[in-house]
């Protein structure tokens, strides 16, 4: 036994709690007593080295509580502390198993003061986790009207296909279907079942669920007397909804969105139920004072015979969903015209972080484009820094990064488009109906050239030049509006007319290496496919920045190397003396 050990076991003690025998866990029982409730606890741990955290299980709920507790897993384990976000030190063991303890404490006195204000809004926020739905659904979109297929699929891993799971798509045309069930390694999908309508409706406040002693919801009319006993508006909302379904489909998907997450239902209605929510409607419109039934009684019966019904859990997978969750504000690239020239190692790392962004996904206007240029092969050879693999070698990279971008994306509004021609760097108008221009070629000689061309053309918009630098010591990149330095302009002769950095790249003493010598023209330096997609991440925050209203600084700078001194990102002034923006040649 470890001194933490020791501790934690004398500590237990001194709480009343009593060591019971376990195999490889130290396990204890007892009873915490909290603002006069008695809870009964099995308390249980290993290695006090906080990557699990000690487990508290509630053995039963005390009399007089409430049986439907927040941060309580169907197993009675408590939630006390969220791994994710807290951080014990396994080096300071004592005191964070008391904290662990503590937190318990806290729980278990919410507990017994009924906070009912504070209950609602966890498990609000922990509504989807106790829906217990049956299936999973995936929503492809959020555009009306909706619809849903349930159909079976194999696991990608599952290469010998011997099993199949149900899975449900919720999509709003038949094409978004097809590539969802492409995608998803749909079994026989020819024989798929036919589609059912979909219901969304929005709750504001799922918080009354726990007053509920019959869970999970099992019928029709448990679900619609829930629904009506914890958001009367939404029920309404349903109903008019359903009203309108019911003239074609006994079976509906309803979708609830909760401020926690997305849960939903299958619901049938039986015949005699639609034919008297048919004639309540009927007799509204034609005999105004006769009092029918309402449709919300009339859910609220029995049926005689049984009608299907089944809980879902709805997982988000649309475009939207996909390309924002992970950024600060709203922003994504959806919509955006690029275009990317240069398919090698840079260019194929920054077209998998734009498109991961939204970059080739076409908005409401169906505008957007990730358009990607490369006259160039894919050879065994660049495979080590590339994103392509083996299969793609032989092909156009413009052309296969497309293709590629098109099987990872799960859009079917995606518009990625690759050319395989060499273009003419005069002749820059093709690109004027691209919001932003990306130049991953990282070579000096066409970068200039664009640059260039570009300080002589009065309709090309933004200019990114991206590159690995200083033999993969360094990444650079630059955003050229027209405002301060162009690409030439990080360069400036020295006294012998030889081109330098114009921001040092090496220390004193730190010379660059010489490239390794391929065959003749075919020199290339080493480094790995990290400084590639180091170079990828700077053209997508320039990208980002840019988008968002503020690329300063224009010109960002990251060592890779202690060989490379610091660098500061800044906007750099144009030169005077540059020949490629200051004097128009
Ligand atoms: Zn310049």
């Amino acid at each position: 036994m470890t001194t933490a050990h020791q501790f934690a076991h004398n500590f237990l003690r001194e709480k009343g709690f009593k060591r019971i025998p376990s195999t490889f866990l130290h396990k204890y029982e007892g009873i915490m007593p909290v603002k006069n409730t008695e809870f009964s606890l099995e308390i249980s741990f290993y290695e006090l080295d906080f990557i699990d955290f000690p487990e508290y299980r509630l053995l039963n709920i005390p009399e007089g509580l409430n049986p439907h507790l927040p941060h309580v897993e169907p197993d009675g384990s408590l939630c006390y502390l969220d791994k994710e976000f807290i951080y014990l030190d396994r080096y300071n063991p004592e005191d964070n198993f008391v904290l662990c303890f503590q937190c318990v404490e806290n729980l278990l006195a919410s507990y017994a003061e009924n906070d009912t204000r504070k209950f609602s809004q966890d498990y609000a926020d922990e509504f989807t986790a106790y829906w217990q739905g049956k299936f999973f659904a995936y929503i492809k979109s959020w555009n009306y009207p909706l619809q849903a297929l349930m159909f079976d699929r194999y696991s990608i891993l599952d290469n010998a296909k011997e099993k199949t799971e149900h899975e449900i798509i919720i999509f709003n045309n038949q094409q978004e279907a097809n590539t969802w069930l492409k995608l998803r390694n749909a079994a026989n999908t020819a024989h798929s079942n036919k589609t059912i309508p979909v219901i969304v409706t929005k709750l504001t406040q799922p918080k009354l669920i726990r007053l509920f002693e019959k869970w999970p919801l099992s019928s029709r009319q448990e679900f619609f007397a829930w629904l009506t006993a914890i958001d009367p508006s939404a029920a309404q909302s349903f109903i008019s909804s359903l009203l309108t379904v019911i003239k074609n489909n006994r079976s509906s998907y309803v979708v609830l969105q909760t401020p926690g997450g997305n849960v939903g239902a299958l619901i049938e209605i039986d015949k005699q139920i639609v034919e008297a929510l048919k004639r309540s409607q009927n007799q509204r419109q034609n005999k105004k004072g006769n009092k029918p039934a309402s449709p919300s009684s009339i859910l609220l019966r029995k049926s005689l015979v049984k009608e299907k019904f089944f809980l879902i859990n709805v997982r988000d997978a649309s475009d939207s969903r996909i390309t924002t969750r992970n950024q600060d504000k709203e922003f994504s690239l959806v919509g955006k015209k690029i275009a990317l020239i240069g398919c090698g190692t840079v260019g194929s790392f920054t077209a998998l972080l734009l498109a991961q962004l939204g970059a080739g996904i076409q908005d409401n206007t169906h505008k957007g484009v990730l358009a990607l240029f490369d006259p160039d092969i894919l050879m065994p050879d660049n495979l080590g820094r590339h994103v392509l693999n083996m299969s793609y070698v032989g092909e156009n990279k413009a052309l296969a990064m497309a293709d590629f971008l098109t099987n990872q994306a799960v859009s079917n509004t995606i518009n990625f488009i690759g050319n395989n021609k060499r273009f003419d760097v005069k002749n820059l108008a093709l690109f004027s109906k691209y919001e932003l221009i990306i130049d991953a070629t990282g070579n000096e000689a066409f970068s200039t050239s664009l640059s260039h061309y570009y300080h002589r053309s009065e309709t090309l918009n933004v200019l990114i030049h991206g590159w690995v630098i200083a033999a993969g010591k360094a990444v650079r990149a630059i955003l050229d509006d027209r405002t301060g330095a162009c690409y030439r302009c990080l360069r400036i002769s020295n006294q012998d007319g030889e081109l330098q950095e114009r921001f040092k790249l090496f220390s004193k003493d730190k010379e660059p290496p010489d490239p390794i010598k391929r065959n003749c023209g075919n020199a290339y330096f080493p480094y790995a496919s990290g400084a590639s997609a180091s170079a990828a991440a700077l053209i997508q925050q320039l990208a980002i920045d840019y988008f968002s209203g503020n690329p300063s600084p224009r010109f960002r700078h990251s060592s890779l190397s202690l060989d490379v001194q610091h660098t500061k990102n800044c906007n750099p002034q144009k030169l005077d003396i540059c020949p490629c923006c200051s004097k128009i040649l």
